[in-house]
């Protein structure tokens, strides 16, 4: 058995995005040794949060990129809003509160932000964007930590915790024990493991396993292996594991870390039908930023796990085009052969929605007059008519972002076993948002969780780390 150098280390952060990432800065900037062990190899290190673009941040004035403001109780009640109240007040409102103040610090350590990008989600307010995106941000995480003497080791997956009566005692790696006087999980949720979401979401009334046609469009190392050791090991979890943040995407996204440049936004200015080529959802029903979220599910409850996102001219230059151009056709029978759609009931579909728009002022940046009438499912905003060729139309399938499952904290971010606080293990990021997002989401608060989480749970460590560094020497 080989053993992590003789000396204990102080803190071990497990996982390298960048909930870990900033818990390791921390817990150096406060003394304390630092070890991270992140599972994927340097080449694809930062997890989810490299595919990121920004974090959500209250503020009372405008500053540098954010625009008027965003005080303090307009995000608590966002969140409220978007979680239907599944979310614990004192520990939304601590995120929210770090978010002020976090920038700062963020720069301190080599991350650059920019303004908010014009297009679908209209973020200038409430979002500061990551200047070169998640990719650039963790980066400069790991060139920080590496300057500060963070030890990192990639190809590091741990797959158990050796664990005294809710005291953490050492991580597995393998065959490899690491001991430490504190420790930080930040691992992620578990929704690349695939054997996992199809339990979560179990088996259709066909006999299809829906969770099998899913794009998972981040890392693939979310495996919720501590996750899962955590629930067995009896630590009080939050959060329901069928509930997962699930993005309508193109069907030709790769099975892994497909990011932001798969996910289709024109869903709002047309129709989505189904493999039948039936509608079953009102495309229009609330501004896009705020109904994505629920169209990887939409999508995931049809037969097949499939729809087709259907737009004619008139929609092109509204909405931030994916990667992969769409299949085009200058009638609609044309489109429908190309989607593989049967034809007659695809024009149907088309003239039926057309037939019954009534049209108004359209107007994409409100919520307009342009709606159906005596059509079900209707569409309540933003229907013009498909007449316009050419006619656009792509296919999509359910993108998992991340699931909701997680540990249970209090305000130091510490684990609990039976209600009570572990002194020494701590958790943040994904594997703890649940406790703020309970469901829902809402732009950016991901991040938020993770930095405001990220930072509490490695002071902690290094403070019950050091704190014990200086009980043992003094025995
Ligand atoms: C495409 C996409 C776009 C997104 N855009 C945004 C956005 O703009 N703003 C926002 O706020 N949120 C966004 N999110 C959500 C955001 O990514 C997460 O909220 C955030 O990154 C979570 O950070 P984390 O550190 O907890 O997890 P991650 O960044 O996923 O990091 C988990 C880390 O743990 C490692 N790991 C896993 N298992 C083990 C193990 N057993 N041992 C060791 N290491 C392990 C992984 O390799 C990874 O490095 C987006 C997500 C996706 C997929």
């Amino acid at each position: 058995m080989k053993h992590e150098a003789n000396r204990t280390v102080d803190v071990l952060v497990i996982g390298g995005g960048n909930a870990a990432l900033c818990a390791a800065l921390v817990a150096r900037e406060a003394g304390a040794s630092v070890l991270l062990l992140e599972a994927a190899p340097r080449a694809w290190r930062g997890g989810n949060s490299s595919h990121t673009r920004n974090l959500r941040c209250m503020h009372d004035a405008p500053q540098d990129v954010l625009t008027e403001v965003y005080p303090e109780e307009e995000f608590w009640q966002d969140l409220k809003k978007v979680t239907g109240g599944i979310t614990d007040e004192k520990l939304a409102r601590l995120a929210i509160r770090e978010s002020s103040t976090c920038r700062d610090w963020m720069r301190k350590h080599g991350v650059h932000f920019q303004p908010s990008l014009s297009g679908t989600l209209h973020l200038s307010r409430t979002n500061a964007f990551f200047m070169g995106g998640g990719k650039a941000l963790v980066n400069a995480y790991y060139r920080s930590a590496e300057a500060l003497g963070v030890r990192i080791r990639y190809d590091a997956p741990v797959d158990r915790l050796e664990l005294d009566n809710g005291t953490f005692c050492a991580a597995w790696v393998g065959t490899e024990r690491i001991a430490a006087r504190a420790c930080v999980m930040a691992s992620g949720g578990f929704e690349s493991n695939r054997e996992w979401l199809r339990e979560a979401w179990g088996q259709n009334a066909d006999g299809e396993w829906p969770a099998d046609n899913f794009a998972i469009r981040g890392t693939r190392f979310n495996r919720g292996v501590l996750l899962k050791f955590m629930m067995e090991a009896g630590a009080d979890m939050v959060g329901d594991p069928s509930q997962s943040h699930c993005v309508a995407v193109d069907a030709r996204a790769p099975l892994y870390d497909g990011g932001i440049c798969t996910r289709i936004d024109c869903v709002s200015l047309g129709i989505v039908v189904n493999r039948h080529a039936q509608r079953f959802y009102d495309e229009g029903e609330d501004f896009w930023p705020k109904r994505y979220a629920i169209w990887g599910r939409l999508v995931a409850q049809q037969p097949g796990q499939v729809g087709y996102s259907i737009i004619d001219a008139k929609a092109s230059g509204r909405f931030m085009p994916p990667v992969f151009p769409g299949a085009q056709a200058d009638t609609l029978e044309g489109l429908a052969r190309q989607l593989g759609l049967d034809e007659a009931a695809f024009v149907r579909t088309v003239r039926d929605y057309n037939a019954a728009c009534r049209v108004g002022r359209f107007d994409h940046t409100v919520l307009d007059d342009c709606h159906t009438e005596g059509l079900a499912p209707a569409k309540t905003h933003w229907a013009l008519p498909i007449d316009t060729p050419p006619f656009r139309g792509y296919a999509l399938k359910p993108g998992i972002t991340f699931t909701y499952l997680g540990l249970k904290v209090n305000e130091r971010s510490a684990v609990h076993f039976g209600g009570r606080p572990s002194h020494n293990l701590f958790v943040a990021g994904e594997m703890m948002a649940g406790n703020v997002l309970g469901k829902g989401y809402t732009a950016g608060v991901g991040m938020t969780i993770g930095t405001a989480f990220g930072r509490l749970a490695g002071a902690h460590a290094a403070a019950a780390a050091l704190q014990q560094g200086v009980e043992h020497a003094a025995a």
